[in-house]
Formats: structure tokens, C-alpha cells, sequence
């Protein structure tokens, strides 16, 4: 039994020396997205975030998502993999708990910010939904969402969670149904939104965004609104990508040069959005689920969403996953 235990182990450490091998010039891209001081399935804490980070520099050196593309421009091959710890939306707690593991390790990231949000012109529209759909009095909730009626019984935590989770789910490619849906549930809950978000919601403000930025973390776009990008009309798109872009430059020292789709689904990605993408200079764009790694499609780049104490991480950092993915497209 030991004996076979011993073989099986030798044999998978060979096995990740040979997909080391041959993933060597594969970055290694990671997407989380909330911290927390209380750590959750959807919230990383300060001392996973330290193992994590302990984990990849074992086998990785850290960059930024524009060092890795201006990297890969210049042809050069690391001596070690590349690594990105990638956060999107903008929320205060990563100035809150990232920031200073981040700092105490010396270690960058890249931010994507969304540029209304920060600037206190809006919400993110998930977390309004959530706000008043955890004010709603127990009972039946029903709305219209464009031409469907949704009833749902809600009480419990779950069935809340459940009925954020549908009522979401017909919004994430439909902006323009999203206003009507927060104003049937305000005029439910007899509660207008708030201006500014509660804590749990809320964005880091400019002087922290600056602040992230001199410390080397990367700022890059996120649109203006959080907003589904394909279905826009081309001045539409032009405020959620150019406008922003301009916004965020304006209180920032470097140009934007990198994009993170929101939602980041396949469906996300239009030729047209990467073209809008390209004429505001933003040199390269990030999807939220992973794709074999093609340094030539440079608006298609995948990433890793884990959770940063999963067994995965090692299979990332190996390089297996990124051979799985290969085989498996
Ligand atoms: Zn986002």
C-alpha cells in the first residue's frame, strides 16, 4: 500500500515537472473579486490571501497585466512563469484588506475599476438588486421583467439569495431592463436607493485609487456602468469604454492600457467591442473564465476564478490545467 502510495506520488511529481516544462512561458492569471475581514465562499481574507500569494511566488514571479503583455511583446521567455492577481469592479475592501498583504509581500496586481462607480454616479446594479431584495417583507415578490412576470415567494436568507439569483440572471445582458426592476422593488419595499451604497457595497473613492496606484498596482477599465457591452449603440459604447477610460485617467497617473469585459462571459467579447477596445487605446482585454493561453489574441485573454485555498491552485500553477484546457478545446 505504501509502496504504491510512494509510486503514485513520484509519479505525479514528475508528471508536474514535465508540465512545468512545457508551460513555462504560460502566465498565470487569477481573477478574485471581494475581501473581507470575516473570510466566506464569496469573500478572500487577509491570511488566505498571504497563502495564496506564498503559493504562486514558489513558482512564479508577479507582474501586472500590462508588464506581462509588454513582456510578451518584447518576446521575452521568463526564467519562471508569470503570474496576475487580477480584481475587478473597484469595491473599498481591496484597499481595505488587499492593499496591505499586497504591500507587505511587495507583490502587484492589476484593478479593474468600473469608473461611474468610483466616481459615486452609480451602484453596481447586482448589489442594488440585492439591497432591496433583502428589504422586501417576507411574501411574495412579483415583478415584470420586460415582457415576463416573475412571482417569487421569498423569507429565508436562501430563498432570497435564490430570487437575487433569477431576477439577475434576465438582467446581465439587458441594461435597459435594469432601471424599471430597481423601481418596482423600490416602490415594494417603499425605500428609495440610497445615494452612496452602504459599506458592503461600497467603491474605493479617488484618493484610494491613487493611492493603489503609487503603490504599483496596475489600474485598469471596467466600463462606466458595469454595463453589457454588445448590445450597445456605438455612442453608448463609446461612454461605457472611451468616456470611462478618460474619467479614471483624469485622477490617475498612467494611461489605462488593459480591460477586463464585465460578466467576462464568451458571450461578452463582440468584434466590435474588441474594435472599440483597441481605438481607446486599451491594449489588451480579460474574459472571467479560463482559455488556453494565445498571446496573439490579445482581446480574448482568459483567467482563473478560484478560490485561493482550492487544490486548484497547485493544478494552475503546474501547469496541468492549462495542458487540460488544450486537450480539451
Ligand atoms: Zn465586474
Amino acid at each position: 500500500m505504501l509502496k504504491q502510495a510512494l509510486y503514485g506520488c513520484a509519479g505525479t511529481l514528475g508528471l508536474w515537472r514535465l508540465t512545468r516544462r512545457l508551460t513555462r512561458n504560460v502566465p498565470r492569471i487569477f481573477m478574485l473579486h471581494r475581501f473581507a475581514a470575516m473570510p466566506d465562499a464569496q469573500h478572500t481574507g487577509a491570511d488566505e490571501l498571504r497563502r495564496f500569494i506564498q503559493a504562486i511566488g514558489q513558482e512564479c514571479e508577479f507582474v501586472t497585466l500590462r508588464e506581462l503583455i509588454s513582456r510578451q511583446q518584447a518576446g521575452s521567455r521568463p526564467e519562471r512563469p508569470l503570474a496576475v492577481i487580477t480584481v475587478d469592479d473597484g469595491y473599498a475592501d481591496f484597499h481595505r484588506i488587499a492593499l496591505p498583504v499586497l504591500r507587505e509581500y511587495g507583490v502587484p496586481a492589476t484593478v479593474y475599476a468600473t469608473a461611474g462607480f468610483i466616481d459615486r454616479q452609480c451602484w453596481l446594479w447586482w448589489d442594488a438588486l440585492r439591497y432591496l431584495v433583502n428589504l422586501h417583507p417576507d411574501g411574495e415578490l412579483r415583478l415584470e421583467v420586460g415582457p415576463e412576470t416573475m412571482a417569487m415567494n421569498i423569507g429565508t436568507v436562501d430563498s432570497r439569495q435564490r430570487a437575487w439569483n433569477d431576477i439577475a440572471d434576465r438582467l446581465v445582458s439587458r441594461n435597459e431592463l435594469r432601471p424599471a426592476v430597481i423601481a418596482q422593488l423600490e416602490d415594494s419595499t417603499g425605500t428609495r436607493l440610497p445615494q452612496e451604497p452602504p459599506p458592503e457595497f461600497s467603491a474605493m473613492n479617488w484618493s484610494q485609487l491613487a493611492e493603489i496606484e503609487s503603490a504599483g498596482i496596475e489600474i485598469g477599465g471596467h466600463t462606466m456602468s458595469h454595463a453589457f457591452l454588445p448590445s450597445l449603440d456605438p455612442g453608448m459604447l463609446r461612454h461605457e469604454i472611451h468616456a470611462a477610460k478618460a474619467l479614471l485617467e483624469q485622477h490617475l497617473q498612467a494611461p489605462l492600457q488593459t480591460f477586463a469585459y464585465p460578466n467576462g462571459m464568451a458571450t461578452d467579447y463582440s468584434p466590435a467591442v474588441a474594435a472599440a477596445l483597441a481605438d481607446a487605446g486599451f491594449g489588451a482585454a480579460v474574459l472571467a473564465y479560463p482559455r488556453p493561453c494565445n498571446p496573439r489574441d490579445k482581446y480574448r485573454i482568459g483567467r482563473w476564478s478560484v478560490h485561493p485555498d482550492s487544490e486548484t491552485v497547485g493544478h494552475i500553477l503546474s501547469g496541468a490545467s492549462e495542458l487540460k484546457l488544450r486537450m480539451a478545446s
